[in-house]
């Protein structure tokens, strides 16, 4: 038995009856970015038709109104994660600047020439790039965490790579170009003992399967609103407490101060020491609309059903002549990534479009773990929640068709 009633939660989502080259859309890019319900939508017209002011400075009711909008939606991002204070959750633009704003500060203030910092293979750009450019002006040494043939980061070595100079850890809890699920609880464990910090990527695991920060114990763990239903723009930082105020804030300005003088600033505490000038409130809100509704839903739930579909889609997919499915690791979500014998990644995403399915084909941002697998691109569909096994059969009876 289903855990939820498919075809009622799909009512939520009105761009699921958009009709693309003749057909009704297929929306197999969640890992890309999520469609958003209805009570997103609303709660974000809501802000700007009743509520909208700038926050904390002005003593007048509509500042009041956002200011308590933009707190609450802070204090559903806590429940969210389940951290232990409403202080540790701060409000950046996504996953990107998340991790670019711990490279800039916590990286920049903590880490000499001759430290280590480990990720893994499987790591989207956003957790490399930053960290390379901090290696390169500090001359930090990036070490990496291999996979295996299915896609699953292998401990053993991972154990090898850690050290006395190894500061930190920073890796995916999913991979967006295989869907793996990595062992998170015990690489943030192993870490911590090595005596280093540990950066958690969530971009591709909050709308997936529950995640309880303090369980997970990661020093701080990031993600991005889009790909949980919300809005693009918004996203979050969570950190432990006492971690967030020791670092110096990177961005200075307005809201993260306490006391400015032409010779000296002193810094609010966590969060607002790194939410310097005016953020995006009424997205912020979204977001917090969006856990409501994820949320009223069960992630337990969800997670149940997207793995059902996974299951569904692989042992379809498989069944493809001249298929080759890449991210074949026990533990999975959402993702399947795939090359077909004879076209081009663009030939199939092309194929699938002017069939109404939408499917990222490219490298994901995350080159490397393609390379690992030696190709350079793969055609990824990505599940949600409000995916139907018929959206499946659709997408499967188009690659048949393509190999006939
Ligand atoms: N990490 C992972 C695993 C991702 O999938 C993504 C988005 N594809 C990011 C980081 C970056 O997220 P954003 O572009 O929303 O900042």
């Amino acid at each position: 038995n289903p855990p939820f009633d498919v075809n009622i939660i799909r009512q939520d989502f009105p761009i699921l009856k958009e009709r693309v080259n003749g057909k009704q859309l297929v929306w197999l890019d969640n890992a890309a970015t999520t469609q958003k319900p209805k009570q997103v939508i609303d709660r974000i017209s809501y802000f700007y038709e009743h509520e909208n002011s700038n926050i904390h400075r002005a003593a007048h009711e509509l500042a009041a109104r956002a200011t308590d909008a933009y707190e609450g939606a802070r204090k559903k991002v806590q429940n969210f994660l389940n951290a232990a204070s409403v202080n540790e959750i701060v409000f950046v633009r996504g996953a990107t600047e998340a991790i670019n704003l711990v490279a800039k500060s916590w990286g920049e203030q903590n880490l000499q020439a001759g430290d280590e910092i480990i990720v893994s293979h499987l790591e989207h750009h956003a957790n490399i790039v930053p960290w390379q450019q901090l290696a390169s002006k500090k001359n930090l040494k990036i070490r990496v965490i291999p996979v295996d043939d299915d896609g699953q980061l292998i401990i053993e070595e991972y154990t090898k790579l850690l050290g006395p100079k190894t500061k930190l850890v920073s890796f995916t809890q999913v991979s967006n170009a295989l869907g793996t699920v990595t062992p998170a609880e015990q690489i943030v464990r192993l870490g911590h003992l090595a005596g280093a910090k540990v950066l958690v990527d969530g971009a591709q695991s909050v709308s997936h399967m529950p995640v309880d920060v303090q369980a997970l114990d990661a020093d701080w763990f990031v993600f991005s609103g889009h790909k949980v239903f919300a809005p693009t723009g918004i996203g979050v930082l969570y950190g432990k407490e006492d971690l967030l105020n020791e670092t110096q804030p990177w961005q200075g300005g307005g809201n993260m101060i306490v006391d400015v003088t032409f010779e000296h600033t002193q810094y609010h505490n966590a969060p607002a020491r790194f939410e310097a000038g005016t953020g995006n409130i009424a997205d912020a809100v979204g977001l917090g609309a969006a856990i409501d509704y994820v949320s009223r839903i069960g992630m337990e739930k969800i997670s149940t059903y997207e793995h059902y579909l996974l299951i569904y889609a692989t042992q379809l997919l498989k069944e493809v002549p001249g298929l080759r499915l890449i991210g074949t690791a026990a533990n999975k979500a959402s993702v399947l990534s795939f090359v077909l014998e004879g076209y081009k990644t663009e030939e199939v995403g092309h194929e699938l479009n002017k069939q109404g399915i939408a499917v990222r084909s490219g490298h994901h941002c995350a080159q490397p773990i393609l390379r690992r697998f030696g190709v350079e691109s793969t055609v990824r569909p990505s599940l949600a929640f409000y995916n139907t096994c018929a959206e499946v059969d659709l997408l499967v009876e188009t690659l048949h068709r393509l190999k006939k």
